[in-house]
């Protein structure tokens, strides 16, 4: 297939200093939970995003100094020599691919309470850590500041010899000392790196002078800077100083790579924004530097990024979590293919892992953090092993992913799935409020199955016991999903919530099969990811009077961990969504109910005509047990093997089900093993090496 011409000038190369990117593909850096605590990981991670025609491949933030210790963040060190060789493999990993390999420095300030190094944060001025850690960091002195350049220096020089092209020098996400710096809130200094504009940038300026004067003339040295912090007048804003920072330093860099702060705002989910939207706040940047710029902002549709270009708005097109969602981007775009592209849903499940400090997942592309580990590649899998037949049940996001990669490896594949339309759980919930390109999940599953010659799928097909052995596939997954209780069993409650089986009780389910609860409504979420909130969105949305309780400290908890709580809960308080934190249900009664502090059990009444109960899905898993029950049928009827997947198996995410139905695919015709991946075992297992 031949590439849509009006894509051709994202394939042109840019150079960024003495350095040129083939192409306009740029991977800017991302944290991912694996870095040093898992670098085999990682860098085989890096090392497929090359593979997929990233032409620029960034680290997450590397810390460059003990001072900046992210302990228990997983995140690649530059400290000294011994962190130079799990970078390097990084760096081959990429450059195995003709990609340029970048590493940003980074020196975290008051987010860096070095539980591990024990060293004193530090920061322009004295101010508390962020968090709840009891310490505070001490205002540097000049000795300090110079200390703080010849760490970066270091870290640059040992950058050069592990491999890197290009030298990226931080001042982002509200995350970075040379960044603090120029913010008037944090810098109370009166020396010449605080007072004036030209004062407070004078570190990053230096940072940038001493990376460039050190390796200018082999490596590229990138300036990442947030133009805006969204915050008005108290932060940086990008036509007010931010633009006079770009307009001081504006040759001083190869490459600018701008966005905006904090990391809640440069990530924000598909709730909350659409693709693109960064462009406001950063397109003057190409106004007042002749520097190559990137910038992000979920780009994944070609059109738009070839316009990026063409209108002047961006040299390269930077993205991190469209990169996770589908590596091979680049690539198919560049064999005109991008009907192909699994495209980003903006849910943040990939951040959320990293924040837990666990390698990163994605709900879009299972064999995220599986490159190395499982050594399962984003596009390719191996060819069938047996002469199986395949029946999946269900067509939720675990029985299409099953269905596909089945297929992919050559196996005949029956999809059933008993609705009308495919898509399960992904098609209720992608009709909620804000969760509309969720749907993308299915969209990139569906093309693929009519692509294919070998899957046959049959919608509106409810399959019972006796249809399953009639059909008499070798191999059977069951993908039936689950649905949400209504007796309130969950995490705060092991029994039923009395009143619960009153007819003024609604499940999620029940909302999204169209019931409209009376009013005033009261939601008990007791999940505490996005469904307490969408459903309390969707109902006040409607004109209802709407409480959302629950028993932990604060609503929608997860969502903390997916950059979003900041604005679920904005977004309940403006629709006047009476929020209720730390309360239990304790009964349901016909126009009341009462809700029981978790600390004091103080109990309350609260007016609800209606509840609806958020707490937890039993699997849809009676089939799966009918099935297993005889195997001498099973075997009569020609079935080898029967699996549950997905939340059939067990309840989770949606990334979760996607997983298991990639795995199933993975596994067939393979005998089982206890741990079906390789694990990380660092210089432990190399010193003390078993006799
Ligand atoms: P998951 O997240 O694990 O993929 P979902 O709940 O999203 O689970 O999807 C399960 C799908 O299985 C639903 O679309 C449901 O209609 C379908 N399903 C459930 N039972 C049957 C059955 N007996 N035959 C065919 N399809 C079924
Ligand atoms: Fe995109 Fe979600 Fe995958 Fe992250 S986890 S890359 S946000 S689809």
């Amino acid at each position: 297939m031949s590439r849509d011409p009006r894509h051709d000038v994202l394939f042109e190369p840019v150079a960024i200093g003495p350095v040129t990117a083939k192409n306009r593909f740029y991977q800017v850096p991302h944290c991912n939970g694996m870095g040093r605590t898992f670098p085999s990981s990682m860098a085989a991670m890096r090392g497929v995003k090359a593979e997929g025609g990233w032409a620029v491949v960034s680290t997450e933030q590397v810390d460059f100094h003990p001072s900046s210790d992210l302990t228990p963040g997983t995140e690649c060190r530059m400290w000294s020599d011994e962190d130079v060789p799990c970078l390097a493999r990084m760096c081959d990993a990429v450059h195995a691919h003709g990609a340029l390999a970048l590493i940003e420095l980074a020196h975290n300030g008051i987010y860096a309470a070095n539980l591990y190094s024990r060293e004193a944060p530090i920061f322009p001025s004295h101010m508390p850590l962020v968090g709840s850690v009891p310490a505070q960091a001490r205002a540097m002195d000049k000795r300090d500041i110079r200390e703080y350049r010849r760490w970066h220096l270091e870290a640059v020089k040992r950058a050069k010899r592990a491999g890197f092209d290009i030298v990226c020098c931080y001042a982002a996400h509200d995350l970075s000392v040379a960044g603090h710096f120029m913010l008037r809130r944090y810098n109370h200094r009166s020396d010449e790196y605080g007072g004036s504009l030209e004062n407070r940038v004078r570190l990053f300026r230096e940072l940038i002078e001493d990376a460039k004067e050190a390796v200018g003339d082999t490596m590229g040295v990138v300036a990442r800077f947030a133009v805006d912090e969204m915050r008005g007048a108290d932060g940086m804003e990008w036509d007010k100083e931010g633009r006079e920072i770009v307009e001081m330093l504006a040759e001083l860099p190869d490459l600018w790579d701008v966005n905006v702060a904090d990391w809640d705002n440069d990530s924000q989910t598909s709730r909350f924004s659409e693709e693109g939207f960064q462009e406001p706040f950063i397109s003057f940047v190409k106004q007042v530097t002749t520097r190559p710029v990137v910038s992000v902002g979920r780009y994944t549709s070609p059109d738009r990024m070839a316009s990026l270009v063409r209108k002047g708005v961006l040299d390269f097109i930077g993205a991190a979590r469209p990169s996770i969602a589908d590596p091979f981007l680049p690539r198919k775009i560049e064999e005109g293919r991008p009907e192909d592209i699994r495209e980003c849903i903006g849910c943040n499940i990939c951040v959320s892992w990293n924040q837990v400090m666990s390698p990163m997942r994605c709900t879009q592309n299972p064999t995220k953090g599986e490159e190395w580990r499982r050594g399962w590649h984003p596009e390719r899998i191996p060819a069938k092993a047996t002469d199986d037949t395949v029946l999946v049940v269900g067509a939720g996001p675990a029985g299409l992913e099953a269905a596909r990669a089945a297929g992919q490896r050559g196996y005949a594949v029956t999809l059933a799935e008993a609705g009308e339309s495919l898509g399960g759980r992904v098609a209720r919930e992608c009709a909620l409020p804000g969760l509309a390109a969720w749907g993308r999940v299915r969209d990139y599953r569906v093309y693929q199955l009519q692509q294919m010659g070998n899957v046959e799928v049959y919608p509106a097909s409810r399959l019972d016991l006796a249809a399953v052995l009639e059909l008499g596939a070798s191999q059977v997954c069951i993908a039936t999903g689950a649905r949400w209780r209504r007796d309130g069993f969950g995490r705060a409650h092991q029994a039923p919530i009395p009143g619960a089986d009153g007819a003024n009780v609604f499940t999620p389910d029940d909302i999204m099969d169209g019931a409209t609860p009376p009013g005033p409504v009261l939601v008990y979420d007791d999940d505490h990811y996005y469904m307490g909130g969408v459903i309390a969105e969707k109902l006040a949305a409607a004109g209802l009077a709407v409480t959302l309780v629950t028993p932990e400290i604060t609503v929608s908890d997860w969502t903390r961990n997916t950059l979003e709580h900041g604005r679920v809960v904005a977004r309940l308080m403006e629709l006047g969504v009476e929020l209720i934190t730390g309360h239990e249900l304790g009964g349901i009664g016909g126009q009341e109910s009462r809700v029981r502090c978790v600390y004091s059990a103080r109990e309350r009444v609260l007016p609800a005509a209606s509840v609806v109960m958020i707490t937890s899905r039993l699997p849809d898993d009676a089939l799966y047990h009918a099935l297993t029950a005889d195997e001498t049928r099973l075997a009569d009827a020609g079935i080898r093997a029967v699996r549950r997947i997905g939340d059939c198996h067990a309840p989770a995410t949606i990334a979760a089900a996607v997983y298991e139905g990639h795995r199933f695919a993975r596994e067939l015709g393979e005998s089982p093993a206890d741990i079906p991946f390789r694990r990380e075992l660092t210089a432990l297992a190399e010193e003390f090496a078993l006799p």
